[in-house]
């Protein structure tokens, strides 16, 4: 750490599905005054590795962890929850919503993600950053547990539909707005910025240029910007209308100080993507991987009557990622599954668990790979694994016992992280670019671009960084979490920074 960066606020932005070839593209092509004067002053790192699935939910898990999903336990924005055997959906769409059930769904997103999915050994920034007597905010990102107690006000229009309490405890930043339900500013009268309810960029903006006009800021703040994601399932990978829009935001967001130079003098800021996105074919029939038609005739649960005695299957699709469970091994073994989705050359990935091995299959190659923790290998994160088999499977490439990695980043752990994330005898699932799965109404975006997979498309995300030189141990979304503490170590004249990080490092 340099020392000029002691004592500034920490500001992340995260910029949802920002990607650096549109990016490099648009800073080409277009104006983007706001982006342009970011880049002159600070440093650019175009891939940095997400978690996978590369969703939301588990991107944000994993930020404000530091750990993957094998530690904070959210699997994905879909997974099925073997002890309450029901499917868990923090919201891909309002009809699946429906048909689990509004009340259950709209709580699992509103309360259960913070409070108990997301495992309460191990502790976010936000708890961490308390523990030191910093304060800390949270603006809009869907996971935000903090040590404050907060209430979220459900409105009149949920409540219509669902059963629910007016108001829900919760504990989050001491800062802390999340569209409708909470927010700082008491501006109403921009009623256009409640479109979505508040889940959209121009509220996040609001919220946070209010704390800028109030001198109010805290040691971090985590700022989430979600509108670029429709703009890419709709228009592909390419659009830049949507860097555009980012950029116009990001300069209200300067304008809000007194000048440009005074935004960055007293801040270290991080604008950060959150998962980038993979092209999807134009034809519907060609793109869309029906599970439903290539696990036939297994009995799937239908998610409107929920899991019924007769059914022997599970599946939960993340968009280009799925998590297919089977009931009753005895009746359907793993390895019918993998059977199955081998038969189709789309299907890239196809991974699972058994005897503390992780096997590692696809639907374009022969052959099978395994690999488990702890062994000769060293892999460029450090980390150590035996592996055994075709690893041309996972691209991976071996040199005197190192293993670097070529089309899926990091693909030892994200594997192994997301089969060690929940209970349940399960097969996770990817496709190749170009295609994404469908099954019982989920969105699907032929013709335009989609997330969810393993492949470096929806993995690789950019970051940039204004105010320090220096950098997570790797630029990985998982590195991030002990780098931010460390920038805001000195914020606070009483901070305790030296037993923080011993206390951090046994935190789980
Ligand atoms: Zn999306």
């Amino acid at each position: 750490m340099t020392s000029n960066s002691a004592k500034k606020s920490v500001i992340m932005v995260m910029l949802d599905t920002w990607m650096d070839k549109p990016f490099q593209h648009a800073l080409k092509e277009e104006t983007l005054p706001a982006f342009t004067y970011f880049m002159e002053h600070g440093n650019y790192y175009p891939n940095v590795v997400s978690p996978f699935p590369t969703m939301s939910v588990n991107v944000e898990s994993t930020l404000l962890t530091g750990h993957y999903s094998d530690q904070h336990g959210v699997p994905a924005l879909v997974w099925y929850n073997q002890k309450e055997n029901r499917v868990i959906n923090y919201g891909t769409h309002i009809m699946d919503l429906m048909k689990l059930g509004l009340s259950k769904s709209t709580y699992d997103a509103l309360y259960r993600l913070n409070n108990e999915h997301l495992n309460t050994k191990v502790k976010t920034i936000h708890e961490n950053l308390h523990e030191q007597g910093k304060e800390s905010a949270s603006i809009n990102p869907l996971v935000h547990r903090g040590s404050v107690p907060h209430h979220l006000t459900i409105p009149g229009f949920i409540r219509f539909f669902v059963s629910m309490d007016k108001q829900i405890e919760t504990y989050t930043s001491l800062t802390f707005a999340y569209g409708r339900l909470s927010k700082i500013s008491p501006l109403q009268k921009y009623s256009h910025v409640w479109n979505k309810y508040g889940f959209n960029n121009n509220f996040s903006v609001q919220e946070f240029t209010h704390l800028v006009k109030n001198k109010e800021f805290p040691a971090f703040s985590f700022l989430y910007l979600p509108d670029h994601d429709k703009n890419v399932h709709k228009h592909g990978p390419m659009d830049i209308k949507g860097i555009k829009d980012m950029d116009r935001q990001l300069q209200t967001i300067l304008d809000s100080f007194p000048t440009w130079e005074d935004a960055l003098k007293n801040n270290i800021w991080i604008l950060i993507g959150d998962n980038g996105q993979s092209d999807v074919k134009n034809n519907r029939q060609e793109a869309l991987v029906d599970l439903r038609k290539l696990l036939q005739p297994l009995k799937i649960t239908k998610l409107r009557k929920g899991v019924q005695k007769e059914d022997q299957i599970v599946i939960a699709n993340n968009l280009r990622s799925s998590l297919i469970y089977s009931l009753n091994t005895n009746d359907v073994p793993l390895g019918d599954i993998v059977e199955k989705l081998k038969e189709d050359a789309r299907v890239e990935i196809i991974a699972w668990k058994m005897n503390e091995w992780i096997h590692v299959a696809s639907g374009d190659h022969n052959g099978s790979f395994q690999f488990k923790e702890n062994g000769e290998m060293t892999d460029e994160y450090s980390q150590t694994w035996m592996i055994d088999g075709d690893h041309s499977i996972l691209d991976l490439h071996i040199k005197d016992n190192t293993i670097t990695f070529g089309e899926f980043p990091d693909a030892l752990k994200r594997l192994h992280s997301t089969l060690h994330s929940h209970e349940g005898c399960f097969v996770v699932t990817s496709v190749k670019p170009g295609y994404e799965f469908t099954g019982e109404i989920t969105p699907t975006h032929a013709g335009g671009a989609s997330h969810g997979g393993f492949h470096k498309n929806d993995s690789l995300i950019p970051m940039l960084v204004t105010n320090t030189a220096s950098t997570p141990d790797f630029f990985r979304i998982v590195d991030l979490k002990k780098w931010i503490l460390n920038l805001t170590d000195g914020y606070h004249p009483n901070s305790k920074s030296k037993e923080r990080s011993k206390e951090e490092e046994k935190d789980i």
